[in-house]
């Protein structure tokens, strides 16, 4: 026991110290993968569906866990309830009804509806 807590030592960082630093790292290595989760959702067009699916479930999962959301242009392209993407014309249909915009998914026919924006 003793001579693997002395080895342990020689490669690891103090555990308190480990600690600070990986509760650092933890905030940017979200943030990054949030951003490279975007670019990829908003890029639905020339991406195979199903990775674009597979990032919209990466983006909740990594938003729930470490608190870092993509912007409302990324996240109003996933379907929350089924987790996974909610692409124009592909399995979304977007009607405009009384002045909002309403999206259904057309997997679970879930509907989300939201103002349009007036500038
Ligand atoms: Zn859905």
């Amino acid at each position: 026991m003793e001579l693997l807590k002395k080895l342990g030592n020689k490669f690891q960082k103090p555990y308190h110290e480990l600690g600070e630093n990986m509760a650092k790292n933890r905030r940017k290595n979200a943030q990054i993968a949030v951003s490279q989760l975007s670019s990829i959702m908003l890029r639905y067009n020339e991406i195979d569906l199903e990775i674009v699916d597979s990032a919209a479930r990466q983006l909740i999962s990594v938003g729930k866990r470490h608190g870092v959301r993509a912007n409302s242009e990324v996240t109003r392209l996933i379907c929350r309830f089924c987790k996974k993407s909610l692409i124009p014309a592909k399995n979304a249909r977007i009607r405009i009804n009384s002045g909002r915009i309403v999206t259904t998914c057309i997997r679970c026919n879930r509907v989300y509806r939201s103002k349009i924006s007036q500038r």
